[in-house]
């Protein structure tokens, strides 16, 4: 297929871009580079340097474009962030999304997938968490992405755009060549392993006084690759809806601290901190739907093995993508 990405520049798109083109599909990427790197961009696809918040050029570009397919990563993605600048997620999570959705269906695409997040559920009342569980977010970043996958139904029904969107848990991982590098980097394993290759101090823990076995918080973590691999099942005719991507495993801060500790064989200064405004406990999927419905299985589904490759990109790019 025709595929256009947006934010194929960027940490899980650069990942998804390859393993489209490794499937044989033609891809041209959108980012306009404020998170993303142009040295992540698999130089088989076609780049075009650009910001959907201009409705212009996003339908300039889709229309030159005329793809079949959109997969639309490109999104503001940090819940701390967020609950102090909720403007900066409205605008362009929601807002540079409907530019995106009108050039589509300016230009006849059918197909829509979209990066949504379990950050929509907010605290889960239930867990492992399902797709049928309430959304509720508590962090603008959340409430950004389920009112975009409130306007896909819309278009869905009034467009006839096809649309899967995914509730990606926590991305992780590194393929051989493309990993994760951002500007200001707050995740949580990256900050880690920066720590073991020497480049920080220590990395914080926020919070461990959470109603957790050991205190701190604990998420769902899966590779980037298989995250792309499900992107590649949603392209398939027929496949539409909501689905939760995850390991259905939790792990706690620290107990990724010692993962990344074994993995790494270097000590890792952890310092205990006050909490993150916006950060739920505990957030583990229940992804039978995806398994079932689209055919997924993740292929590197234990947390050592997710550190292992991130850990290995980093040691061969200490400095990200500006080396
Ligand atoms: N976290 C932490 N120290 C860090 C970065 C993150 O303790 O330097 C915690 C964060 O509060 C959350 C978890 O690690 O509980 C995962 O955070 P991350 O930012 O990686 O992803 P998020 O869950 O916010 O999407």
């Amino acid at each position: 297929m025709n595929v256009f990405v947006t934010g194929g520049a960027g940490y899980i798109g650069s990942v998804c871009v390859e393993e489209l083109l490794e499937a044989g599909h033609t891809v041209t990427v959108f980012d306009n580079l404020c998170e993303g790197h142009r040295s992540a961009v698999d130089p088989r696809a076609g780049f075009v340097q650009g910001d959907f918040n201009d409705r212009q050029a996003i339908a300039d570009a889709i229309a030159a474009a005329r793809p079949e397919a959109v997969i639309h990563f490109a999104a503001h993605a940090l819940v701390g962030e967020s609950m102090t600048n909720p403007s900066k997620y409205f605008r362009n999570n929601v807002a540079g999304g409907v530019n995106l959705l009108d050039a589509c269906v300016a230009s006849g695409v059918r197909k829509f997938v979209f990066s949504s997040t379990c950050a929509t559920y907010g605290i889960p009342e239930k867990m492992p968490m399902d797709e049928s569980l309430p959304q509720k977010p508590v962090n603008p970043y959340g409430e950004s992405k389920l009112m975009f996958e409130k306007v896909l139904s819309w278009y869905r029904e009034i467009h006839r755009i096809e649309f899967v969107a995914f509730r990606y848990f926590n991305a992780a991982g590194a393929s051989a060549r493309f990993g994760e590098h951002h500007r200001i980097e707050t995740h949580l394993i990256p900050n880690i392993l920066k720590v073991a290759l020497g480049q920080k101090e220590q990395v914080d823990i926020f919070g461990t006084d959470y109603p957790t076995p050991d205190g701190t918080c604990i998420r769902d973590y899966i590779h980037i690759a298989d995250l792309a691999q499900a992107h590649i099942l949603a392209l398939e005719p027929g496949k539409t809806g909501f689905y939760n991507l995850g390991n259905g495993e939790g792990f706690s801060v620290r107990q990724v601290i010692e993962s990344c500790q074994r993995i790494s064989g270097r000590p890792i200064r952890a310092v205990e901190k006050d909490r993150r405004p916006g950060d739920p406990p505990r957030l583990v999927a229940a992804a039978q739907k995806a398994y079932t419905e689209l055919g997924w299985k993740p292929r590197f589904p234990k947390l050592d093995q997710i550190v292992q490759t991130a850990w290995d990109w980093h040691v061969k790019h200490p400095s990200g993508y500006a080396d």
